[in-house]
């Protein structure tokens, strides 16, 4: 099971990819916890990113495109991985299917959770986070628009998208989640 979760900030990913991630055991990998990471480590990699994870705008296709390559040979991979907050341009979408493709280790599937623009400042004003002022939640949506969305039209042309609806209790929407992803292949400890 080789998943990507898309959606813009605030969309529930996190939550969802960590229901996803347990109930198929596999790898939750989030680019936005790898450069929180290396930011609160202190690397070169993390001062660098940190000014433009505050300002809300992305971090270089290369610098996130090295930490994924890097996360992906990790043997935790293995049985598949869900990402979380990657890709988030076109030349990331790209970058990843070549990668994959060398790998052979294809995608199974792309879900996607929508949720309004409304809801989603709602929901990240109370989240509280860093970066999740009102300026830069704004610039936040911005960057989704303007750089992310086109993948939605990448990975429908690939047949392999499937939008769910991201409004509602968590447990609603990971049973959308759980059903766009066909229920196959899940590890269910209680049975
Ligand atoms: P997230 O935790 O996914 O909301 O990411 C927080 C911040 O990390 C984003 O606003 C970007 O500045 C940066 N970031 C995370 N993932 C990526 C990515 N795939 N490409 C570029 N920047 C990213």
């Amino acid at each position: 099971m080789r998943v990507v979760l898309l959606g813009p900030p605030g969309c529930g990913k996190g939550t969802q990819a960590e229901l996803v991630a347990a109930n198929y055991r596999i790898a939750h990998i989030s680019t936005g916890e790898l450069l929180r990471a290396e930011a609160a480590a202190g690397t070169d990699l993390g001062r660098q990113a940190q000014a433009v994870m505050a300002s809300g705008q992305l971090v270089s296709d290369a610098i996130v495109l090295g930490m994924i390559e890097h996360r992906l040979t990790a043997p935790d991979t293995d049985n598949g991985f869900l990402l979380d907050g990657f890709p988030r341009t076109l030349v990331q979408a790209e970058s990843l299917d070549r990668l994959l493709d060398k790998l052979q280790q294809p995608l199974s599937a792309v879900v996607q959770l929508d949720v309004d623009d409304g809801e989603l400042v709602r929901r990240l004003l109370s989240r509280g986070r860093a970066d999740d002022s009102e300026i830069t939640i704004r610039r936040r949506l911005g960057v989704y628009e303007a750089q992310t969305k086109p993948l939605s039209d990448y990975y429908r042309r690939q047949a392999k998208l499937h939008a769910v609806n991201g409004v509602g209790d968590i447990d609603a929407i990971w049973g959308r989640v759980f059903a766009a992803l066909g229920g196959l292949d899940k590890v269910d400890a209680n049975h």
